[in-house]
């Protein structure tokens, strides 16, 4: 069939030498069938509307290959859980190629889910709808709250079961990314002491994403400071990655590879979402630890780049010990602009954790507490008021020369998180074939920071009955 649908590819990844990747087709799949379509980011990527959805269903779940295209999975490695596993590589998807959007910037077209390829160790290839779905309204909610992260141009069902715990409909994420260099792609070549390909990596990275750049220190340096924010931003906001490996982080900064992430309701620091995160190494606060550690890894993937490796280890290991302070000083600023200081003080930051204490001892959901305190409501969500209105008192002093707290509350504590079980409850509706609920989350979770009385009941802390503390993947 004629294809209408044009996307301009621009492909620089594929140019690269053969090591880095196999280049190879999606697997076709039996019934494409679209469930979403992002039109504001395809028209923003300059790709010409498809003629009808199933010519996107058709292009979009890998079963036909658009013009200019040049598909392929990527090599790297990774430390999955600690533990260095010197080849993963894309298993279950295929990079199409790059598109330079209208706002100047590359980025890369990746569909998930899209078959096998020599990466795939005993994995299938497959997604399932539940996983797609949920990065799909995870990330373009991230995105919408201002968090550095890849986005979702589409959603394709398969028409095809996938084999889990038990038969599932499959599905396939199309997947928009700044690039899909991680951490884990400097290890592979790091680790096999391929100078050439590691160098080749390195040149092509910093053109990529830091033309700025001079040697491999300053490079790390960039990574340190965007990862910093990010791991920051991210327990702003009350989310939880799950599964921080150093396969899982990107050098542009940006979020990937949604899995089992969730964000927290009642805030606890120690809180673990993902079913195989059996230790917490992931879990909410431990999130600003895991970050150093790897980049740490990075680092050491970097050295070898180095004129004299040996006497670039002190002045790279200082760098790693120095993210501590990097990301508290993110931590800081943000927290401290979600009670409403546009200029924090250090002392500060003792105001914010005791706050944190006290929502800790009384379960206070996260996003409606700080929501609440321009509203006045966040005293309802303690169960023991009196220590709310303690805290408030030396709160209200504090802020009282601020000019316009109530603004700056309101864009730094969003309205509307994609809360779990309702995450939860929109894949249970789309795998009975009803896409209504993830349509309408999308839609809700597209203007977070705004007051919503429509959709009050997404804004709602979870009733112990529909909490979910468990997500899977
Ligand atoms: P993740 O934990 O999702 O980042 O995946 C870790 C590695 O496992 C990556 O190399 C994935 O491509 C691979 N992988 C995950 N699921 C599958 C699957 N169903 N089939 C093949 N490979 C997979
Ligand atoms: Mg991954
Ligand atoms: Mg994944």
């Amino acid at each position: 069939e004629a294809m209408t649908l044009t996307i301009p590819f621009d492909n620089s990844y594929a140019a690269l030498p053969e090591g880095f990747y196999t280049k190879l087709a999606p697997t076709p799949v039996a019934r494409p069938s679209l469930v979403a379509f992002n039109r504001d980011l395809a028209d923003m990527l300059g790709i010409e509307a498809p003629a009808d959805d199933a010519e996107a269903a058709r292009v979009f779940s890998g079963s036909s290959v658009p013009r200019g295209a040049d598909p392929l999975a990527q090599l790297y490695a990774g430390h999955q859980f600690g533990q260095f596993n010197p080849q993963l590589g894309d298993g279950r998807a295929h990079l199409l190629g790059e598109v330079v959007g209208r706002d100047g910037v590359r980025r890369d077209i990746q569909l998930k889910g899209s078959g096998p390829t020599p990466y795939s160790r005993m994995g299938d290839g497959r997604a399932w709808l539940g996983p797609v779905l949920r990065e799909y309204v995870v990330s373009e909610a991230m995105h919408a709250m201002g968090v550095p992260t890849t986005r979702a141009l589409a959603a394709v069902r398969t028409g095809e079961e996938v084999i889990r715990e038990a038969p599932l409909p499959g599905a396939v994420l199309t997947r928009v990314a700044r690039s899909h260099i991680r951490v884990g792609t400097f290890q592979v070549f790091a680790a096999r002491r391929d100078g050439p390909a590691l160098e080749r990596l390195y040149d092509y990275t910093v053109a990529r994403h830091y033309p700025e750049v001079t040697d491999p220190g300053d490079l790390l340096a960039r990574v340190i400071d965007a990862q910093a924010e990010l791991v920051a931003h991210w327990m702003s906001l009350g989310f939880i990655h799950g599964v921080m490996n150093t396969d899982n982080c990107t050098l542009s900064g940006e979020t990937i590879d949604y899995g089992p992430c969730a964000f927290m309701d009642a805030y606890h620091p120690e809180t673990v979402f993902s079913s195989i995160d059996r230790y917490g190494r992931y879990g909410y606060a431990n999130q600003a630890d895991i970050i150093v550690w790897n980049m740490a890894q990075l680092a050491t993937a970097l050295l070898p780049l180095m004129p004299d490796p040996e006497a670039a280890v002190e002045p790279f290991t200082a760098q790693v010990h120095a993210m501590p302070e990097r990301i508290r000083a993110a931590w800081e600023r943000r927290f401290a602009a979600k009670i409403g200081i546009s200029g924090p003080r250090p002392e500060d930051r003792a105001l914010v954790a005791d706050l944190l204490t006290r929502m800790a001892a009384n379960q206070a959901d996260f996003t409606n507490t700080f929501r609440g305190l321009a509203r006045g409501t966040a005293r309802d969500e303690f169960t023991n008021r009196a220590d709310f209105d303690e805290w408030e008192t030396r709160w209200r002093a504090r802020i009282e020369g601020e000019a316009e707290p109530d603004a700056l509350m309101n864009r730094s504590n969003p309205a509307f998180i994609p809360r779990n079980h309702r995450v939860e409850q929109m894949i249970d509706a789309a795998v009975d074939g009803d896409d209504a609920p993830f349509h309408r989350l999308l839609d809700v979770l597209s203007r977070p920071f705004e007051d919503q009385p429509e959709a009050a009941e997404l804004a709602r802390a979870p009733l112990p009955e529909e909490r979910v503390p468990a997500t899977f993947c």
